[in-house]
C-alpha cells in the first residue's frame, strides 16, 4: 500500500463515502472478540480497508462490567449504606 487521499480506496482509488462492515471473531492473547472489518462499498473492490474491536459489543462490554462492579459494591454493608445516604 502507498499513501493515497483522506476519504479514498487505496486499492481502487474510489471515493469511500460509506463503509461496509463485516462481523468477525477475533482472536488476541488467547482470547476472543468480537470485531468488525470495514470493507470498501466499491463492488469490484470489496478490500478490508481496517478493522478494530466491534464498538456495539465492545459498549455492551464496558456497560455490563460497570454494572457489576456496582452491584458488587453494593453488596458490601459499608458501601451499601454509603450509597443510601448519598440518595
Ligand atoms: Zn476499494
Amino acid at each position: 500500500m502507498f499513501p493515497t487521499l483522506p476519504g479514498v480506496c487505496p486499492w481502487c482509488e474510489q471515493s469511500v463515502t460509506t463503509l461496509r462492515g463485516h462481523g468477525l471473531n477475533a482472536q488476541f492473547g488467547g482470547r476472543s472478540f468480537k470485531a468488525v472489518a470495514y470493507i470498501c462499498p466499491n463492488p469490484m473492490c470489496q478490500k478490508v480497508l481496517g478493522c478494530e474491536m466491534d464498538p456495539i459489543a465492545l459498549k455492551t462490554y464496558i456497560v455490563n462490567e460497570v454494572s457489576e462492579q456496582i452491584l458488587e459494591q453494593l453488596k458490601d454493608p459499608l458501601h451499601a449504606s454509603l450509597s443510601r445516604l448519598l440518595r
